[in-house]
């Protein structure tokens, strides 16, 4: 079944809300250049990707190639560099070969599942090491977190002012409805898992389909307890808040 036909939805204020992020976008380019975006090739990373691109935002697009992600992901590369590649660098950066090969041997290709300290070792080595260098020299960060996401994405603002740099969520207001509502007017490229009840995507071995009425990340690192189910890439000690009327 296509997500779109499950999933779109516009509320009533989505008008609004999409010039809201329009805006925001624009201020993020004029005030943290040089900015980045980091996607997944996840839904919310395909709807911002095409928001740079139609408002001719100057802005990297970055993808972290743990080199475990699935066969759809990396096809929906290889559009994303055709299709927006053409205006603006989409960096793809790897993990350190000998660092991922080493921790294979040592520890198995299953190491994940044995305990949540080597699961994020496996996570520094093939995400957290190389989104160091994609942020390298990055004044702004943009990212496709949303609040409904999880119970610990709740409180996500839509600029946070991090140690090294701001990082910018400009959905974190909006539904997944929404998201799909955008993607099916705007014929935006996506992920073919999403028509196969991934609404989350991540690395292969730590992602899985989930059922009807199951929570939106339940697919991701499901084994582990709800509170540990980030792989740090979106964990910072104590943000500071940006509000929005700061930046407008
Ligand atoms: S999500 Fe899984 S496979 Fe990917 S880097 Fe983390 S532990 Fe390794």
């Amino acid at each position: 079944m296509s997500a779109i036909s499950l999933y779109a939805k516009a509320s009533p204020d989505f008008a609004s809300k999409l010039a809201h992020t329009q805006q925001l976008l624009r201020n993020a380019a004029q005030l943290y250049a040089p900015l980045t975006q980091a996607s997944s090739l996840g839904a919310e990373d395909m709807v911002i990707t095409h928001l740079l691109h139609t408002l001719g935002i100057e802005s990297e697009i970055f993808v972290l190639n743990t080199g475990k992600l699935h066969a759809e992901t990396l096809d929906l590369l290889e559009i994303v560099k055709k299709h927006y590649g053409q205006e603006r660098a989409v960096r793809v950066y790897e993990p350190d070969a000998t660092q991922a090969a080493h921790f294979e041997h040592r520890h198995g290709e299953q190491a994940m599942y044995d305990s949540i300290a080597l699961r994020k070792q496996c996570c520094d080595i093939r995400k957290m090491q190389p989104l160091e260098k994609a942020l390298a020299g990055k004044k702004g960060w943009i990212t496709g977190l949303r609040r409904e996401q999880s119970n610990t994405r709740a409180e996500v603002a839509e600029v946070e002012q991090q140690a090294l740099r701001t990082k910018v969520n400009p959905l974190a207001a909006w539904t997944w409805g929404e998201v799909w509502h955008y993607i099916a007017t705007q014929a935006v490229p996506y992920n073919a898992l999403h028509d196969q009840f991934y609404p989350s995507i991540g690395c292969a071995p730590c992602t899985r389909a989930i059922s009807l009425g199951e929570d939106f990340r339940s697919g991701r690192w499901w084994w582990e307890d709800e509170k540990a189910k980030e792989c740090g890439l979106h964990v910072d000690a104590a943000p500071k808040i940006i509000p929005i009327k700061e930046i407008a």
